[in-house]
């Protein structure tokens, strides 16, 4: 049925979200106005002052661009991957594709946020379907979450393989090995693009086996005499496999705490990622009635999540556990750029608390789920593409990454370091990239509801420059200003300054809405704008600051 005018159809890869941030990973691939979305994830704000809301790339240019969207593809079930599905789902009423795991976290996800209905179908490592006018291969890769994939896309202008996200284990925990060979076997077949995961580039040499990580709890969890607390990412289920494997040969019940680890070791348990006896893991209540060393706790938070288990219990907070002197206290996970001062405080906070504290910089208690250099290179050298594309990572690892790829054979040419918003086009010809060609952005998510753009910048304003209200009540009959403008700021100025330049500015705009002379309403943009506009500039000028300006206009 392949029809003969797709055969020269060009193919369009469009990045919306993933390539210039870690996180927010979205590739559109587009060809003969159908369209197959790759990933739909989001992104933790770097500044806490936007709330505690997650970023999700906005997707203004597929609401408009009339594309037919004929499915979303899950690498794999990280929330950079599938946590913004919710968002597309209710705008995009499209079926969704992953593997088993994939699909049981992002319907916990669905669960959480909807749209309820959704239709999703399982996808297993090297059997292919079809999706219009593509045909797709998942392939297994190894990362820090299980039943991860790669995609092989067969388009009319050649086959594309996505990474995903990888990283090259020898041993991993499941067994389930990086499908090298297949890689090869495209690579040899002829690959157009290969869109390879950035997220390690920096890092030479390997990143070494999620296995190696057991014999250093083993060690850890054997000298501790009380409670023993692992801090973990709830979906690493081959981490807490680990350290439940160990906490067993101890005599030690595992717990899980918070809604999230529970629902995560329930899930694992459900799909033989936990392959545990039942009693082998109890719940808070129970754990209150066994020896502190018969007792291993699984708690999130290792990012300093101020409403996670670990940062309740570094504050004495927490309803069901405590950390006492005697207790041990492992951050199994990295330190994400950002979020080292919270982590810090944490640190510390379970330090006075008594506890021995390990991480990644005094104890080797994480390996990366991401593949280093040497990884990199060797996926390229199997898949030999004629093209190549950097993706997930900020602008200097995708440059990194392109320079790699040169290096490892890639003509320079082919190397294309694009942005979001950036389409690369494949064809006949040779491939074209377009800066700066399509509409991006990110939307704040929080509380499952969807902020649209201007609530970013808005958040933004607050927190560097503040607010002013304006309070104006005008007549209802004559349109005549009857009180006011009344002016009040917040965040915007410390000591008797306030007064001097809150009453200058106010004189400013009661002479100009003076010579501009009404009738003024309430529901007109006029008065509004006028006050949104004179107290701007007097900001501007006076302060060098652009607070948020706040009309409140009564009528009376
Ligand atoms: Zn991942």
């Amino acid at each position: 049925m392949a029809s003969h005018g797709l055969t020269s159809s060009p193919v369009r890869i469009v990045p919306l979200g993933g390539l210039g941030e870690i996180g927010l990973n979205l590739t559109v691939v587009e060809c003969a106005g159908r369209a197959m979305v790759i990933d739909a994830g989001v992104m933790f704000p770097e500044e806490r002052a936007l709330g505690s809301g997650v970023l999700a790339p906005d997707l203004a240019y597929l609401e408009q661009s009339h594309l037919e969207i004929l499915g979303v593809i899950l690498t794999h079930a990280h929330e950079d991957h599938v946590g913004a599905l919710p968002y597309l789902l209710r705008r995009f009423n499209v079926p969704v594709y992953g593997t088993e795991v994939t699909l049981a976290f992002a319907r916990r996800r669905l669960d959480e946020d909807g749209p309820v209905g959704a239709r999703m179908a399982t996808i297993e490592p090297r059997r292919r379907f079809e999706l219009g006018p593509f045909g797709i291969e998942p392939i297994r890769v190894t990362h820090s979450m299980p039943d991860s994939v790669a995609l092989a896309v067969t388009t009319p202008a050649g086959l594309i393989v996505h990474s995903g996200d990888f990283k090259i284990d020898p041993t991993p925990i499941d067994g389930e090995l990086f499908d090298r060979e297949r890689f090869a076997e495209l690579g040899a077949a002829g690959v157009a693009l290969l869109m390879s995961d950035s997220t390690n580039v920096e890092r030479a040499g390997r990143s070494g086996a999620e296995s190696s990580i057991k014999p250093v709890l083993r060690e850890i969890v054997a000298r501790s005499r009380g409670k023993f607390f692992l801090s973990v990412f709830s979906s690493h289920l081959h981490r807490i496999r680990q350290l439940t494997e160990v906490s067993r040969e101890m005599g030690r019940r595992v717990v899980p705490l918070g809604r999230r680890m529970a629902e995560s070791v329930r899930l694992g348990l459900e799909l033989g990622q936990l392959p545990f006896a039942p009693g082998t893991f109890v719940g808070p209540a129970e754990a209150e009635f066994l020896e502190s060393c018969k007792l291993t706790f699984l708690a999130s938070g290792s990012q300093g999540e101020p409403l996670s288990a670990l940062a309740r219990i570094a504050a004495d907070a927490h309803p069901r556990a405590r950390v006492e002197p005697g207790d041990t206290v492992v951050l199994s996970s990295r330190f994400i750029p950002g979020n080292e001062r919270t982590i810090n405080t944490l640190v510390n906070q379970l330090c006075k608390r008594g506890a021995e504290v390990f991480y990644e910089a005094v104890a080797p208690v994480h390996v990366s789920g991401h593949a280093s250099r040497d990884e990199l290179a060797e996926l390229i050298a199997l898949v030999k593409p004629k093209y190549f594309v950097p993706i997930h990572g900020e602008y200097r690892h995708l440059r990194r990454h392109a320079a790699l790829a040169a290096a490892c054979g890639v003509p320079e040419g082919n190397c294309f370091l694009l942005e979001d918003g950036e389409p690369l086009t494949l064809s006949a010809g040779p491939a074209v990239h377009r800066a700066r060609a399509v509409e991006t952005g990110r939307i704040l998510l929080e509380d499952g509801e969807f902020g649209d753009p201007g609530l970013l910048s808005e958040r933004r304003t607050l927190g560097r420059d503040g607010t002013v209200f304006a309070v104006i009540a005008v007549s209802s009959k004559t349109g005549a200003i009857v009180a006011g403008p009344e002016l009040v700021s917040r965040g915007l100025l410390i000591g008797d300054g306030t007064s001097a330049h809150i009453r200058r500015a106010r004189a400013q705009l009661a002479e100009r809405l003076g010579r501009v002379g009404g009738p003024f309403s309430a529901e007109g943009t006029m008065l509004r704008g006028e006050i949104v506009h004179t107290l701007r500039n007097y900001f501007s000028h006076a302060l060098g600051k652009r607070p948020l300006i706040v009309p409140h206009i009564m009528e009376v």
